[in-house]
């Protein structure tokens, strides 16, 4: 069960994020460098100097995500797809207030969030994260008990009205880890994949959170087993009313499990909507080809993502959409202008120039010199 917490915002929203967006800096250039923390000061601009460079220095940056806002309502789970890179892993980190948004807000239950240890600790509290390693997020030296008794007697929930045994039994149940005494002695090294996977969330479950952030839960699980833990977080949004929001590069199983879709794709948002939607029609050329990459008994050919090229250095993205380089329907505004959200069906928004109605016809012209036709590979 979920525990007292913030009532959900006016739209809905347990947890809003506007604008966010995380830039890591980039150290690198200049031997010696590397380990001066943030290139500031004095001594870096010495360093800097005996290098030959003078003036100002522009650090360059990782652009990991940008301008990205969502909404995770109760009792719903929201998908976030892309490739490796898109940035969706630093999303669920930023939301889970472990790394530091460069712009943007994080609203929680309508309200932002206290930038005091108290405020920190209960946002804690409310917002829990589940990682894709389940062996490196439980320490080998203790046991399940000791796993689920932490975050209780860290948060001062333990014995309130039940001992903590039962309230470890009371866990291990609600993740379908039974009998209950049958775990709890056990090391990480004892449990299966599956197993371990189910005590990290039982970990999380156990400070009654409303949002669970859970980044590829089940991408280090073998295939057989991969059902059975997304069947207990659609478990946990329908029985427990929790907000759930689930990161995979897997477009099939975000259209099993979720309610809602955003695919990312380089940093940025490109498309977003009702799940099945997205996945029946897509709008966004990325998504098009993401579905085609995706498993597909009916299909004749191989997957083609593979051969479409790769996502772009976050370090100099390409100018205007970031996908031009690879889309097959890249057009000369493509090249120039970031592309802005269309509303493409009802609560379906899509970043592409194809959706827009008003292009003068040189912006409507093919890109110059892109010879990548749909079906071509690069
Ligand atoms: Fe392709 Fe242009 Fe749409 Fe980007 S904006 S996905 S390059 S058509």
């Amino acid at each position: 069960m979920t525990g007292p917490g913030p009532a959900p915002a006016a739209d809905g929203a347990l947890l809003t994020a506007r604008g966010l967006t995380k830039h890591f800096a980039v150290h690198r250039g200049v031997p010696g460098t590397r380990s001066m923390p943030g290139m500031r000061g004095i001594l870096a601009t010495r360093r800097l100097a005996r290098h030959g460079f003078t003036g100002r220095v522009a650090a360059p940056a990782v652009h990991a995500v940008e301008d990205v806002s969502l909404t995770l309502p109760a009792a719903r789970v929201t998908a976030v797809v892309g490739e490796s890179g898109s940035g969706k892993s630093t999303l669920a980190r930023m939301l889970a207030r472990v790394i530091k948004p460069t712009s943007g807000e994080i609203l929680l239950g309508g309200r932002p969030v206290a930038a005091s240890n108290r405020g920190r600790r209960a946002y804690a509290r409310q917002v829990q994260l589940v990682l894709q390693d389940p062996f490196s997020s439980l320490n080998p030296v203790h046991d399940v008990g000791y796993h689920l008794a932490r975050p209780l007697q860290v948060h001062h929930l333990a014995g309130n009205g039940t001992s903590l045994d039962e309230t470890i039994a009371g866990l291990l149940e609600r993740v379908a880890l039974t009998p209950a005494d049958q775990f709890v002695h056990k090391y990480p090294h004892e449990l299966s994949g599956g197993q371990r996977q189910r005590v990290a969330i039982a970990r999380a479950l156990a400070v009654q959170p409303q949002v669970l952030l859970a980044d590829e839960p089940v991408s280090m699980l073998d295939v057989s087993i991969r059902l059975g833990v997304l069947n207990l977080l659609s478990g946990l949004r329908e029985r427990e009313g929790l907000a759930i929001l689930y990161i995979t590069h897997d477009i099939a199983s975000a259209r099993y499990l979720a309610d809602d879709i955003v695919v990312m794709y380089a940093g940025q948002m490109v498309e977003s909507g009702p799940a099945r939607t997205v996945t029946d029609e897509p709008a966004h050329p990325y998504t098009q080809l993401l579905l085609s990459a995706a498993p597909d008994p009916d299909r004749a050919g191989p997957p083609s993502l593979a051969g479409r090229g790769s996502p772009p250095s976050l370090v100099s993205p390409p100018g205007g959409c970031r996908f031009h380089p690879r889309c097959p329907h890249a057009m000369a505004v493509c090249a120039t202008s970031v592309p802005p959200g269309h509303q493409v069906g009802t609560g379906h928004v899509s970043a592409c120039w194809l959706h827009a109605s008003d292009l003068a016809p040189g912006q409507s012209q093919p890109l110059a010199n892109h010879d990548l036709t749909p079906g071509e590979e690069t």
